[in-house]
């Protein structure tokens, strides 16, 4: 557990435990609304995307959205879901960014139930229910901190107002704020994977609801929880939810009670503040949406949805693992094989290996020099990689130059790599060329070439660096090592 406040010493802590689940709401990537056809679209115009529908006008009526039940049902599959049929229900309040005063959603019948996610470090984390619901819309106060109390004006935008979106709510499984972001990230993967959403937590198109409890070790149940609501970085996940169990530790350490609440976090601040005292279900009157009927996904249509389902993440990482799995260092390799999938990377990956280039250097190359320009390594064509990656195994070119070429490649990803070779004067210094550079230098050089002779591998470096003044730095430093050491052994 990590704790920002050392107010308390830690020995107090350690008599606690916190427990933790996240509601993680994430916008479906539908052409339109969840119930009518004005567009889905992030950015636009204030108030320019909607109709009687999203704005819940008298006599308008809802119509579900097929692509929407698409996306949800694959989320579903993604998650471990068992997907059944449904029902819509009524969720009653009032909020000015809700103009039907009721947000349609689902309750005891959602559409996805008891799944789970497994984390890279093989940790479980259980899926309750993976629900639809219609977005709200936006509202933005005018006031120092941003926030309802203290404006002076507020202004609406509806254009969010109905777009689809997926509840995916978590079992109580998550323990430290490490695990929680984690689980988002993970998640995030995830669903990203099934094509259903962008999971851009910095366009608010996924947004957490953490639920946060401590007890102590000993105790059974559960602790009165409090909920943060929208946090929208894995960061201010992270820094909540410590702040959190530390402002709730404190309280039962000094025999007060945690109220249950929900809260925000204020990130100039650092901390959570009280929002509302916590609603129970019971508050928001929930009753069947009398305007849909129940939502009944065949069989045969669910299986449809699953065979024509973009792959897995899982699938996908395995994918590459297979092509890695000989290399000596396969094992420091797995973070990278993520990184590679997440950036969306792996189809080039597969493709540049498939031409023959050695699996290893490509994901390195891919995943630390095409770091920094991933739309432009997306570009990449892969045949054109592979002769790069070829030439660099093979020692016609050395890393150095190799790593070069390769952001040259970046910058225009329909030039060729013999075009730039050529273009940037790069000479290949092949092992031939590189013995006589190093017979002229050992000639030059006795002192230096007995010492290697007699055993001191610390020369090689001295010689690598005279190669490289001889060459501008386009010699293969391995190659260098490679010759010196044949010559030591006879
Ligand atoms: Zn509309
Ligand atoms: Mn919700």
């Amino acid at each position: 557990m990590t704790i920002q406040n050392n107010s308390t010493d830690d020995s107090e802590y350690s008599e606690y435990e916190p427990t933790i689940g996240l509601e993680v709401h994430c916008e479906l990537k539908t052409a339109t609304k969840l119930w009518c056809g004005c567009k889905n679209s992030f950015g636009e115009q204030p108030n320019t995307l909607i109709c009687p529908v999203c704005l819940g006008l008298p006599g308008s009526l809802p119509v579900l959205n097929k692509k929407a039940v698409e996306y949800a049902i694959r989320i579903g599959l993604a998650l471990n879901c068992t997907v059944q049929p449904s029902i819509f229900h009524r969720k009653n309040y009032f909020y000015p960014d809700m103009p039907k005063d009721f947000q349609i959603s689902q309750y005891d019948i959602p559409i996805n139930t008891d799944g789970y996610v497994l984390l890279t470090d093989g940790s479980k984390v259980g899926i309750v229910r993976a629900h639809i619901e219609e977005d709200t819309g936006k509202s933005t106060h005018f006031s120092s901190s941003g926030r309802i109390h203290e404006s002076t004006a507020t202004l609406i935008d509806y254009n969010r107002a109905g777009i689809p979106l997926v509840e995916i709510v978590s079992a109580p499984d998550i323990t430290s704020s490490e695990m929680a972001k984690s689980y988002v990230n993970e998640l995030r993967n995830i669903i990203v994977a099934t094509g259903a959403t962008d999971g851009k937590m910095e366009e608010g198109s996924l947004r957490v609801d953490a639920n946060v409890s401590v007890k102590k070790k000993d105790q059974i149940e559960l602790g009165t929880r409090c909920e943060i609501k929208n946090l929208n970085s894995l960061r201010s996940l992270g820094k909540a939810i410590d702040y959190e169990i530390d402002r709730q530790i404190q309280l039962l350490n000094s025999q007060k009670k945690v109220i249950q609440q929900t809260r925000h976090f204020n990130e100039d601040l650092n901390q959570t503040v009280t929002l509302r005292t916590k609603e129970e279900a019971e508050d928001y009157r929930y009753f069947p949406e009398p305007d849909l009927v129940s939502l009944n996904p065949t069989g045969e249509w669910i299986n449809e949805i699953k065979l024509n389902m973009p792959k897995l993440l899982i699938d996908r990482r395995q994918s590459v693992i297979e092509l890695i799995k000989d290399s000596k260092e396969m094992s420091q390799l797995i973070g990278t094989v993520n990184t590679l999938v997440d950036q969306q990377l792996d189809t080039l990956f597969i493709e540049t290996v498939g031409f023959g280039s050695d699996p290893t250097l490509t994901l390195k190359r891919l995943t630390n020099e095409a770091a920094n320009s991933i739309d432009a390594a997306k570009k990449l064509n892969s045949k054109e990689l592979a002769y790069l990656i070829n030439l660099e195994t093979s020692g016609k070119v050395s890393s150095t130059q190799s790593k070069a070429i390769l952001s040259n490649l970046l910058e225009n990803t329909s030039e060729t790599v013999d075009s730039i070779i050529s273009r940037l004067n790069i000479q290949s210094f092949g092992d031939k060329e590189i013995e006589q550079l190093l017979d002229n230098l050992i000639l030059e050089k006795q002192d230096e070439f007995k010492r290697f002779v007699d055993g001191d591998d610390k020369v090689i470096q001295f010689f690598i660096g005279q190669v490289m003044k001889l060459t501008k730095g386009q010699a293969n430093g391995k190659s260098v090592t490679q010759i010196l050491l044949k010559k030591r052994n006879g």
